[in-house]
């Protein structure tokens, strides 16, 4: 497969593990720390997306996003997963909603007539329903059924600083749609056994999103979340992800914390369920990274 932009990683065919995986710039081993930069001009638009399911993309979506609305940017969190954890996470019932990602991707609703604001300034979901799991299968036939929702968040993305879109665990016609829109896309990491596998197939359909459907998109971080200090293995994933992916994966690591794990029962980000925890820490520190701190300008 031919290099499409520098800086993006070419998988090597269906790479199960990362020593399959080939690194374009980074070698392995090298010093991970300088990093790139993961500051970008706004608005940015970030799918956050990895086909394995419980890998922590909602956690990820909901608790980045939060923290960016709280240093001060315009956040939207698009919900495009049936099961709706995002929406449910951010306090929204999606069997109570009115109008959901469903309707903008399906019947061409306006993306802004299903937004919702949330318990936290300046955070807003675009929640999604149950019946987003038909969608899949009702694309198939549809009109430029890979670009529906960047049509749909074109008329809204300026009202914003961050998209984030949080997609469904599979690579599916839904995640292609959230990777077409999209401008940059983060893949969490989860520090456990496997983690590198299927990374080598995300990435290729990263780069066939990119060939043939958004020029513009490019892998941009990838966050090691769910780790854990006590084992050894934690930090031989982060080691290992380091030394394939350099400086593209995030300094700060999010630990597994049952705090993290309880808060969406509660429909709230870390922020507001346990403001002081480790999670609500580690996420406002990847916000700051991500972001480059907070905007120049206040809105
Ligand atoms: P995905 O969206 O990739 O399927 P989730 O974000 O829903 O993954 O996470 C899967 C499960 O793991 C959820 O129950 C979530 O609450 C939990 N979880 C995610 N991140 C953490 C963490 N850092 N510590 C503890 N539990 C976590
Ligand atoms: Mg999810």
């Amino acid at each position: 497969m031919d290099n499409p932009r520098p800086g993006v990683y070419r998988p090597a065919g269906m790479a199960a593990t990362a020593k399959e995986l080939v690194p374009l710039e980074a070698e392995p081993g090298a010093s991970p720390s300088v990093g790139e930069g993961f500051a970008r001009p706004l608005p940015r638009i970030i799918a956050l997306a990895n086909q394995k399911g419980g890998v922590g993309k909602t956690t990820t979506a909901v608790n980045l996003g939060a923290c960016l609305a709280e240093l001060g940017y315009r956040v939207l969190v698009c919900d495009l997963d049936p099961q709706a954890n995002a929406s449910t996470g951010l306090g929204i019932n999606p069997r109570n909603v009115a109008a959901s990602m469903y309707d903008v991707i399906l019947n061409d609703l306006p993306l802004e007539d299903c937004v919702e604001p949330t318990s936290v300034r300046n955070l807003f979901v675009a929640p999604a329903s149950l019946d987003l799991a038909g969608a899949e299968i009702e694309l198939v036939p549809a009109f430029s059924r890979e670009l529906r929702l960047r049509r749909a968040l074109a008329a809204v993305v300026d009202d914003y600083d961050f998209v984030l879109i949080d997609c469904p665990p599979s690579l599916g016609l839904l995640t292609v749609n959230g990777l077409a829109a999209a401008n940059e896309v983060i893949v969490p990491v989860q520090c456990e056994y496997y983690a590198l596998e299927g990374l080598g197939q995300l990435l290729r359909n990263v780069s066939l999103v990119q060939k043939n459907l958004n020029p513009d998109l490019e892998l941009s971080a990838i966050i090691c979340v769910m780790y854990d200090a006590r084992t050894k293995l934690s930090g031989q994933v982060v080691r290992e992800v380091r030394a394939h992916f350099g400086a593209k994966v995030c300094q700060d690591v999010v630990p597994r914390t049952v705090r993290l794990s309880e808060a969406p029962s509660f429909g709230q980000p870390i922020i507001a369920y346990a403001p002081r925890s480790r999670g609500a820490i580690a996420y406002r520190e990847l916000a700051k990274e991500v972001s480059g701190g907070a905007p120049q300008r206040a809105r």
